[in-house]
């Protein structure tokens, strides 16, 4: 087989259509990163950029990316300050050993990247600490919680506490602009998992190109337009170590959408990237003027229907088994969200969207 791109004998194979050699491979993953972020035009000439290395094995592609792009001259160059970072999840070895990987290859590079605990959520003082060491462990809070909630619950937690957490930091770092290194293949679970946990409303900044919740910083994903696939195929020709991904062991739905996409991607290789594609063209159905945005995730909470919704449903059925019900039954129902009186989803539409409430009727202690 010939390469696409330059006919050298191809050595790779992409969604079972693509054969590319080697060097026109990495030339294309190169472009796809800079295309992606040339299009949004959201970068000023030597804007600061928290770039966030937290998310398993596409985090080394993206800091490669990176380091090539800072590296060209001319028009190619990509002229931002970097800042990297890395959360450490969980206090096991595997964590930490993940932790000097990445300190490690950014001092391949001549980079500093700063290392910080996921428990520093909880801490109320300037959390940014000292290039290239590794954190002191922290309290163990995140983890009791992992034991204490279900895996569903605990997974949907934890991007929202990493978010927040990048957002601290680059605002320590004055940075208006922070990259993430979700993939085509990891934005499609998310996709699929936003909509089974009733965060539907949410996928414009959960899965587009940016996440414009927060007034002052964006955070952008670059590497939305690359596969799963091409991250191995770009480590393994670059020859960088990959991270060991010590996952949560409890099954939730996320790894239950997890492998449903792996398997999809392995055997309708399109569709992944189609799922993206749709799920960009997904605009925000909400128009209003004063908006008001939940305090855990800044969505958008303005509550304005007047249609019964999957809420106003749930709390209407559980009180169906639990009371005789009446003709008013819709205005209780109505009464209960509005006023704040119902203990399956608090602060409901008040402080917090669907998605964050249910979360926090388990799990308010660690909040
Ligand atoms: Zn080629
Ligand atoms: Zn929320």
């Amino acid at each position: 087989m010939i390469c696409r791109k330059c006919d050298a004998p191809a050595t790779i194979l992409i969604r079972k259509e693509y054969w590319y050699c080697n060097t026109c491979f990495i030339t294309n993953t190169n472009h796809k990163f800079r295309a992606c972020l040339g299009r949004s035009k959201t970068l000023s000439p030597n804007e600061k950029v928290l770039i966030c290395l937290s998310d398993s094995t596409s985090s080394m592609v993206l800091l490669d990316l990176v380091q090539n792009s800072i590296s060209l001259n001319g028009t190619k160059k990509l002229r931002v300050i970097p800042f990297f970072l890395h959360i450490i999840e969980t206090a096991t070895e595997d964590s930490i050993r993940t932790a000097k990987l990445i300190i490690e290859q950014c001092n391949k590079y001549n980079l500093d990247i700063y290392i910080v605990d996921i428990n520093e959520y909880y801490s109320t003082n300037n959390i940014l600490p000292d290039i290239n060491v590794l954190p002191q462990t922290k309290s163990e809070t995140l983890n009791n919680m992992r034991m204490n909630v279900s895996a569903t619950i605990y997974d949907d937690v934890i991007v929202k506490i990493k978010r927040t957490l990048f957002l601290r930091i680059a605002s320590e770092l004055s940075c208006k602009i922070i990259f993430t290194a979700e993939t085509t293949t990891q934005l499609a679970k998310r996709l699929l998992t936003n909509l089974a946990i009733g965060r539907g409303s949410q996928v414009e900044n959960d899965i587009g190109f940016a996440d414009q919740r927060d007034k002052s910083i964006k955070i952008l994903r670059p590497m939305k337009d690359i596969s799963n696939e091409e991250i191995e195929y770009f480590l393994k020709v670059k020859q960088i170590s990959k991270i060991q991904n010590s996952s949560n062991t409890k099954i939730g739905l996320q790894s239950v959408v997890d492998n449903f996409v792996l398997d999809l991607q392995k055997n309708y290789p399109a569709t992944v990237s189609t799922v993206c594609k749709t799920a960009d063209k997904l605009g925000s159905a909400e128009n209003t003027t004063e908006t008001q945005n939940c305090t855990l995730c800044q969505s958008n909470i303005t509550f304005k229907s007047s249609k019964l919704t999957a809420v106003e449903a749930t709390i209407f059925s559980r009180q169906m088994c639990t009371n005789k019900a009446g003709v008013n039954d819709k205005i209780e129902v109505m009464q209960s969200i509005t006023e704040d009186k119902n203990p399956m989803f608090p602060s409901i539409y008040k402080t917090l969207c669907y998605g964050c409430s249910r979360n926090f009727s388990e799990l308010d202690s660690y909040l």
